[in-house]
């Protein structure tokens, strides 16, 4: 069995650093490195509007907007596929039916979707969609048979409820389903990126992101505003690294050859981070080179990005195409499925030919 990819986005807004350094980079890496049989990437369009159902304009505007930043982020529709979840309908019967071997109290359990519930106030008025969608992420990775899925770490809830699925559907049913991997971002800052406002997650649902096709003096004008140490207020004061964003993102980002073009007085990041803490550090020349570590970072992408804009009907075609290929190995997997649950009524002729005998006398 070959090894397969399956991860994506919610097409709730364009996407941000925190999709880039928890897992985008990732994807465009495992695409590009050969090891991988088949990488599907999807907008999960379907998954956005069950906390968005009275806003499908934001969705399916934001569907073209995720799309570009795929392609210019270097997702290649050459070695990976792109689709669109709700174009795929083989999800919505696999998710009906792993509906049957989850508990209401294991989904209550979900630390992930507990916060996202709190962070909507939806409080006693959940929408049952919201709910399950845990649920509906195992059919998603299921149906694709992925063995890898390259996330940031607030997935790690909605893995470990597919592997539960996956147990119980092949302990039930037979052995079917291919039991998933999550794979992490290496670097500590990068499973789960801070907002500038150095509230726990960047999200789109938080205005607290820099995007990825942000405009070069936006970039400066977030990152000069950033969350840093509150306590750190005059230059000779010593700082704390922990908890400051702009020393988060400068672990998610900064790579040794920047020090050597924008700072070259210091020779790696630990040496700034003992300035820091020394004292004598002030946090404008800190975030002054993080902006140079960004606009490097982003630029690349930028440019990409404007490329692509120019040629929208290209875009769609590109999921278009992805969704109608993804559609056949979902199609695949629940024929499988049904077989298993002996729900193939009219495929299985041992049983017309046992229910004929029955009756024979
Ligand atoms: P929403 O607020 O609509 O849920 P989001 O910003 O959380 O949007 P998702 O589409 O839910 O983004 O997440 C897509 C992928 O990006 C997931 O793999 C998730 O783990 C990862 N991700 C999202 N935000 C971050 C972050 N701040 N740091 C690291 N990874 C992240
Ligand atoms: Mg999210």
């Amino acid at each position: 069995m070959g090894k397969i990819i399956l991860t994506g986005d919610r097409p709730t807004g364009k996407l941000h650093i925190g999709h880039y350094v928890g897992s985008l980079r990732r994807r465009v890496e495992l695409q590009n490195s050969g090891e991988y049989d088949k990488v599907f990437i999807m907008i999960a369009d379907a998954q956005a509007l069950t906390d968005n159902a009275d806003n499908p304009e934001k969705v399916r505007q934001n569907v073209i907007e995720v799309a570009l930043d795929y392609l210019a982020c270097g997702l290649d529709p050459e070695k990976s596929t792109l689709l669109i979840q709700s174009q795929i309908p083989q999800l919505c019967e696999l998710t009906f039916y792993y509906m049957n071997l989850v508990t209401v109290s294991r989904l209550q359990r979900n630390p992930t979707v507990k916060a996202e519930i709190q962070m909507r106030n939806f409080e006693a008025s959940i929408p049952v969609g919201f709910f399950c969608y845990p649920i509906s992420q195992a059919a998603d990775i299921t149906a694709f048979k992925a063995t890898t899925v390259p996330v940031g770490e607030d997935q790690m809830p909605m893995l470990e409820q597919t592997k539960e699925i996956v147990h119980k559907f092949n302990s039930v049913y037979g052995d079917t389903l291919v039991d998933p991997k999550i794979l992490l971002p290496e670097e500590e800052a990068c499973l789960r990126l801070p907002g500038t406002d150095g509230k726990a997650k960047m999200s789109k649902s938080l205005g607290n992101c820099i995007y990825l096709s942000e405009e070069p003096d936006e970039i400066k004008k977030k990152v000069m505003s950033m969350y840093t140490d509150p306590d750190h207020i005059r230059v000779q004061d010593p700082g704390k690294i922990e908890g400051n964003t702009v020393f988060t993102y400068l672990d998610a980002f900064c790579r040794p050859e920047h020090f050597e073009r924008y700072l070259p007085e210091y020779a790696n990041l630990e040496e700034l981070k003992a300035h820091y803490r020394r004292g004598g550090l002030g946090d404008v020349k800190v975030k002054r080179f993080l902006n140079e570590v960004l606009q490097e970072t982003l630029e690349p992408i930028r440019t990409r990005r404007k490329e692509f804009q120019k040629d929208i009907p290209y875009v769609y075609e590109v999921l278009k195409k992805g969704s109608e290929a993804a559609r056949e190995v979902a199609e695949q997997t629940l024929q499988e499925v049904r077989n298993a649950m002996k729900i193939n009524y009219f495929d299985d002729l041992d049983l017309i030919r046992e229910q004929s005998e029955k009756y024979k006398g």
